[in-house]
């Protein structure tokens, strides 16, 4: 046997692995009819495997397991809730090798992140099997001295958990970890494009003891239809979603007609602010980080630069030295440091947007193409003298594009930086302490990476204000967005 041929039998090996059908009530089964989707690597575009593709019946089946399990599991003793959340870290630890090569077959980060992505999705896991036992109420009195006032958390009920692609597990985990820990039961929907670390995961909390029925996943190929039925069913208490702000409206719109619970972490349009008295090695080896994490695959990623006039031309060729020089591949290769996109879409996109950026008068300094192979490579891109009017400075570019404006005052740096719908993160590169905290205070997002590329940590709330949503995952916040407040008023 070959090392290739070895190589292949172990690919193999981990997708076989993973249970391919819906989990529902603790069963793994068939969609209706026996439907499946197709799954592919987005390095290849072959195909790596076909999962169960859902009907709304299927869906509205995952909900009545949901329901039926709701009140024993609310019961259940947040001690041995957090317990299993801790054996399912340990587990998902221990794996997190194959974890980490199914990750990146089905969405084509490198290896090295997809490992990364599994430790930080574990410690979601590890954090709220922490805080499980920590859910307190309060006991006060009366200001009239009167009576006294009994303040309890519950379990907010069944939830409805809807994930993105880009990051197949951690996004799962943090909605799942909470939401285990406060005593909900759920149905997951992960993207059709990246449901096998789902899966993976939700054999691992079975395994782990998690009761039948607590989390059910559904796969499907036609979101929308098979998740509305449940969004507009009372029984279902909450919905938590990560994913594109265009989809997050609509499913807001459609949460209204039962005032349902919402918890919405959308998309992102992250400005990196670089001053003129910043340290420029660490901006550069910050903006590496923010530009470059996951192909630029993140809700979080910067997504443009605004830099001190006297630095920006320095910070850009720097910046494209260290771009063009990323190895490029698939996510499976020795030395891989960018993978291929998701999908033609995907890809199309960001090229539209260095289109437009270039004919409006940006230079590319490194790529500004689709990059080798038969996946949905692109080229790692570095765009100077971007002008005001360019798209990609004001939508998404969910791609490794990155497009460097300038700035002459620190009021014209806090106006670019803060002229978009989104809110979600923003990154600051300055050695004054004080204008450090001015411009943290100005900016209008709900995350602030200050001299540091990356902000994502399981102990931190994350989340966006504007059209990045609301509701934060992670950290003391997290939870609370898994319980209700009950008041009792006592009378003495
Ligand atoms: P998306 O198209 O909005 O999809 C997100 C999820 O919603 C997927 O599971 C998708 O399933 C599902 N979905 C799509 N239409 C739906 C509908 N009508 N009803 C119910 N579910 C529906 O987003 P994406 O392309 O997967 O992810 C990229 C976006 O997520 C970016 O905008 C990024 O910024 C954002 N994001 C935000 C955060 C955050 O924490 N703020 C984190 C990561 C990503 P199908 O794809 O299978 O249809």
């Amino acid at each position: 046997m070959t090392v290739q041929d070895r190589t292949d039998q172990r690919e193999r090996e981990v997708v076989d692995a993973v249970p391919k059908r819906l989990l529902i009530g603790g069963a793994w089964r068939d969609a209706e009819g026996g439907r499946t989707l197709r799954v592919e690597d987005p390095s290849t575009t072959e195909t790596l495997a076909e999962v169960a593709d859902a009907t709304p019946a299927d869906a509205m089946a995952a909900l009545d397991a949901a329901v039926a399990a709701q009140a024993s599991w609310a019961a259940h003793p947040p001690r041995e809730r957090g317990e299993i959340l801790r054996r399912a870290f340990e587990a998902i630890v221990a794996r997190a090798d194959e974890l980490a090569l199914l990750m990146t077959l089905e969405m084509g980060k490198p290896l090295a992140e997809s490992k990364a992505e599994v430790t930080y999705a574990a410690e979601f896991f590890r954090w709220f099997s922490e805080e499980a036992v920590r859910i307190a109420g309060r006991y006060a009195v009366a200001p009239n001295g009167a009576g006294r006032l009994l303040v309890a958390q519950q379990p907010v009920g069944p939830c409805l958990l809807i994930t993105p692609w880009n990051f197949p597990m951690a996004m799962g985990t943090r909605k799942i970890g909470p939401a285990v820990a406060a005593g909900c039961t759920m149905v997951v929907k992960p993207a059709s494009l990246t449901p096998l670390s789902m899966l993976a995961l939700a054999e691992i909390m079975g395994q782990a003891g998690l009761p039948d029925g607590v989390l059910n996943v559904v796969t499907t190929s036609s979101s929308g239809a098979t998740m509305s039925p449940l969004i507009a069913d009372q029984r279902l208490r909450k919905l938590s979603f990560t994913g594109s702000t265009e989809v997050g409206r609509g499913l807001m719109a459609q949460a209204s007609d039962t005032l349902l619970r919402l918890s919405m972490e959308l998309g992102g349009n992250a400005p990196f602010i670089v001053f003129a008295d910043a340290d420029l090695d660490a901006a550069v080896d910050g903006a590496m980080i923010a530009k470059m994490r996951n192909i630029g695959e993140a809700c979080t990623a910067a997504n443009r630069f605004h830099v001190a006039a006297p630095l920006a031309g320095e910070f850009a060729r720097r910046l494209a030295e260290r771009m063009g020089a990323l190895v490029s591949g698939r996510g499976t290769g020795e030395g891989v440091q960018v993978g291929p996109l998701i999908d033609a879409t995907q890809r199309d996109k960001v090229h539209e947007l260095v289109t437009d950026a270039v004919e409006r008068g940006a230079k590319a300094l490194t790529g500004g193409g689709h990059g080798e192979g038969k996946g949905y490579f692109y080229q790692p891109t570095v765009l100077a003298d971007v002008p005001g009017g360019a798209r990609l400075l004001k939508e998404e570019i969910f791609g490794p594009v990155a497009p460097v404006a300038t700035f002459e005052t620190e009021d014209e740096a806090v106006a670019a930086a803060n002229d978009t719908e989104f809110g979600l993160v923003s990154y600051v590169y300055t050695s004054d302490l004080k204008r450090a905290l001015r411009i943290c205070e100005r900016l209008e997002t709900g995350m602030i990476g200050l001299n540091q590329g990356l902000v994502s940590n399981p102990a931190a709330p994350f989340g966006g204000v504007k059209q990045s949503g609301f509701g934060r995952e992670g950290g003391p916040e997290g939870i609370q967005e898994y319980l209700e407040t009950k008041y009792i008023a006592v009378n003495l």
